[in-house]
């Protein structure tokens, strides 16, 4: 008998970030907690910094030329930050998901998410890939449907296949939090559902963020949302955040309920 050790649940705690492009300053000192094994939506209008936050909480946002940030991002009281820690440490820790699906289209499906593995240099054996990649694509929702098509590559699946795909080869270092930048964006109403289906079953063992312009989907996922904004060339900045029922039906501010409501 194989014993599966509980998933270790972690939160994600953002102290006062702001972000730069150069001189311009795109986020004002926006704070958020995302605990531990709980969906959060963050929602607003394009431009607002949404992605740019995202980016910040898994350390893609050092990588952009010119980019600079201020404040402090914890992965389970730990700073994702920390000199001495290594990036590719806060990689395995915190995946990443994007708009478009993007597995490497002439590897095969099998191949796309060991691809996850390699990425941070860790080894297995063939035994233990076999085990993960069966694990990993269940829990993308993609197991049985591709079992008897490992070896075609990913470039061949449907949109929502390859999404699902990509959220199989981050799933497969084993992540305590997977970042979402509008993943359903690209997709079909069908495979928009199987996705969300997925991130809720997800959120039992891994804490979620997930970027959406769509009001419907940030209700049925999220249990918390954060309504990002920015005004007449102001920096990005949290207007309101709070459970998803209480900014759906009850927002402190006008401006969080014209928006979830269309009426921006
Ligand atoms: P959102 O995801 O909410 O649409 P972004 O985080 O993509 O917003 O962008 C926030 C602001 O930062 C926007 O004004 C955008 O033009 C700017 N921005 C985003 N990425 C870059 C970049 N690589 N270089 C310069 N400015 C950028
Ligand atoms: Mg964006």
């Amino acid at each position: 008998m194989t014993l599966t050790m509980p998933p270790t649940l972690a939160s994600l705690d953002a102290r006062s970030i702001s972000a730069w492009f150069g001189a311009r300053k795109v986020l004002d000192r926006v704070s958020l907690v995302m605990p531990a094994g709980t969906v959060t939506a963050l929602i607003g209008p394009s431009g607002c910094g949404k992605s740019t936050f995202l980016r910040i909480l898994n350390r893609m946002h050092e990588l952009v030329p010119g980019a600079s940030l201020a404040g402090e991002v914890l992965l389970s009281g730990q700073d994702v930050y920390d000199p001495g820690r290594k990036l590719t440490d806060a990689r395995k820790q915190i995946g990443m998901v994007f708009q478009k699906p993007n597995p490497f289209p002439a590897m095969s499906i099998y191949d796309n998410v060991v691809a996850g593995l390699k990425l941070t240099g860790v080894r297995a054996r063939r035994s233990e890939k076999d085990d993960l990649v069966r694990e990993c694509l269940t829990k993308a929702g993609l197991w049985p449907e591709v079992k008897d098509r490992l070896r075609q590559p990913g470039g061949a699946l449907s949109g929502g296949q390859q999404q699902r795909l990509c959220i199989a080869r981050s799933l497969a270092v084993r992540p305590k939090v997977l970042l979402m930048d509008e993943p359903c964006s690209a997709l079909d109403p069908t495979s928009t559902r199987r996705i969300e289906e997925t991130i809720a079953e997800l959120a039992h063992e891994v804490t979620i963020v997930i970027v959406t312009h769509n009001m419907q989907q940030a209700a049925r996922v999220s249990q918390q949302c954060a309504f990002f904004l920015a005004e007449q060339g102001t920096p990005g900045l949290i207007v309101e955040a709070g459970p998803t029922t209480t900014i759906f039906d009850s927002p402190t501010d006008s401006r969080t309920s014209d928006y979830v409501h269309g009426r921006f």
